[in-house]
């Protein structure tokens, strides 16, 4: 039986590659008359939030790429939150442990700073230099029972090549000496990523992985640890990543990356689903307008083109012009006017801020509409009332956006306190400071209060339009 998955982890906003490798997860299991499956990967707990995961679920099932099995739907081979399965992997560690092929690493940090130190001088490979390969069995036991932290390394082959057999690119080969012996298992008794998920894919029953080509210089280590198992690898199709229009891979820095940034901005879920089902797949007849069921219909997995598609803002406005232009009532376009943001739920936070400002009501459409609208249209003529130098002006709003970039938990608040830093820390007052950020998010230098425009246009738009102020 085909099984594929989509296994994001739950680190940052919802990405639109998340959904490019989720799609195309989803029609391929289908024109197979096999199940598409999510499983959260969430084995870097530092960085793993459950905001996060919600934020990842929402914006999926928002494009319409819903899953047969996990951990909102359940289903035979749960749990589907790697969190929830940690006593299955020590299980397999062990077995690893066992059979020679993983050993207990006591190496300090310290040490393997040295190490890597040294490799870097030396112009050498970095990597682990299998210094605790050579622990006896009375070592380690001693080790052990002083107490002292250890993770589990995996063995690697010390010659050789390993082939990657993939489906769009053939045999990929990579000598195994640029393989490092990874840690399988942290101090803390949590796998890593590779582990965890060999083990799923395995578990959970995945035939075929389709993911982004950055995974397949690690692939080997998963190779490797399929046959220390005694399992048979599944089918690997690594897909080319998304780029900028420059071709370098998709940034943040370039491009927005977030669905729900796309989402805020008024794109149709099917229409982004569609500009995504345009990276490196066409329609046999060249159809540019088609569903998630369509593409399904005429998926040919061969037929994926490896030259770097390029995520197209201007492409995808056009389309979703085109799926405006075929909606086929006045109703059904003010239907969905609704669904985004014209209504009252949205529209009622606005009400305090517009009723400080407003002398008729015909005022409020006005002071309001940045809300409702992409970026303002800003050029440097709208900074004239700022009081700062341009240099001056730049650094403090890329300070800024650093900041809010890195701020997790989005409030009034907060954003404050972020803009606050910013002016203490380079000493310009707040009030100067406010005024370009005003500009940057409304577009205009009188409209209503910024911090609370911030809070309620939500860390996508707010990042998105200081991004854009800033180019
Ligand atoms: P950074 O901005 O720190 O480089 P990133 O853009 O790579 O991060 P991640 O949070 O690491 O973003 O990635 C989130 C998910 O999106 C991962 O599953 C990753 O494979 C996918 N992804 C990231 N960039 C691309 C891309 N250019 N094309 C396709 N998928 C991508
Ligand atoms: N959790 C990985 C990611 O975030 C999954 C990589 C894979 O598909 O193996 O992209």
């Amino acid at each position: 039986k085909i099984r594929t998955r989509i296994a994001p982890s739950p680190t940052g906003d919802p990405h639109v590659g998340t959904a490019y490798i989720a799609l195309f997860n989803k029609v391929f299991a289908e024109s197979q008359g096999g199940e598409f499956i999510l499983r959260i990967e969430d084995t870097d707990q530092a960085r793993s939030t459950a905001e996060s995961e919600q934020a990842i679920l929402d914006s999926l099932n928002w494009l319409g790429l819903n899953w047969a099995e996990g951990p909102d739907v359940g289903g035979p081979h749960g749990p589907y939150r790697q969190s929830d399965r940690k006593d299955i992997y020590q299980k397999y560690v062990n077995q690893l442990i066992d059979d020679g092929h993983a050993f207990r690493c006591f190496c300090s940090n310290e040490r393997l700073d040295e190490v890597r130190e040294q490799q870097r001088a030396n112009g050498e490979d970095i990597g682990y230099d299998g210094h605790c390969l050579s622990l006896s069995e009375a070592d380690i036991q001693q080790k052990l029972d002083a107490g002292e932290e250890h993770v589990v390394r995996m063995k690697v082959p010390t010659e050789g090549t390993c082939v990657i057999k993939d489906v769009l690119r053939g045999d990929v080969e990579i000598d195994w000496k640029q393989i490092d012996m990874q840690v399988l298992m942290k101090s803390d008794g949590l796998p890593t990523y590779h582990l965890a998920s060999v083990v799923d894919d395995h578990l959970m029953e995945i035939s075929h992985i389709l993911r982004g080509e950055e995974w397949i210089s690690s692939t080997p280590k998963q190779i490797a640890l399929y046959q220390y198992f005694g399992w048979t690898p599944p089918v690997y199709v690594h897909l080319p990543l998304l780029r900028n229009a420059d071709k370098s891979k998709l940034s943040k820095r370039k491009n927005p990356t977030s669905i729900t940034y796309y989402r805020e901005l008024g794109i149709l879920p099917e229409a982004l689903v569609n500009f995504l089902g345009m990276m490196g797949w066409t329609m046999p007849e060249g159809e540019e307008v088609f569903s998630v069921a369509d593409m399904a219909k005429a998926f040919d997995v061969n037929r994926i083109s490896l030259g770097g598609p390029v995520f197209d803002l201007e492409k995808l406005n056009w389309l979703n012009g085109k799926y405006l232009r075929e909606m086929h009532t006045p109703e059904q376009l003010l239907q969905r006017l609704l669904d985004w943001k014209f209504n009252a739920e949205f529209v009622t936070q606005l009400m305090p801020l517009a009723q400080t400002r407003a002398e008729t009501l015909g005022d409020i459409a006005g002071l309001l509409g940045f809300f409702f609208q992409g970026n303002p249209e800003i050029n440097e003529e709208s900074f004239a009332p700022v009081k700062l130098e341009e240099d001056e002006l730049k650094k403090a709003l890329q300070f800024v956006l650093w900041r809010l970039e890195a701020q997790r938990h989005w409030s009034k608040d907060n954003i404050f306190a972020d803009i606050k830093a910013v002016a203490d820390g380079t000493g310009i007052k707040l009030r100067d400071l406010n005024t370009p950020i005003f500009i940057a998010i409304t577009g205009s230098t009188a409209s209503v209060s910024v911090m609370d425009a911030m809070a309620i246009l939500g860390p996508d738009m707010t990042r998105g339009r200081l991004r854009h102020a800033l180019t």
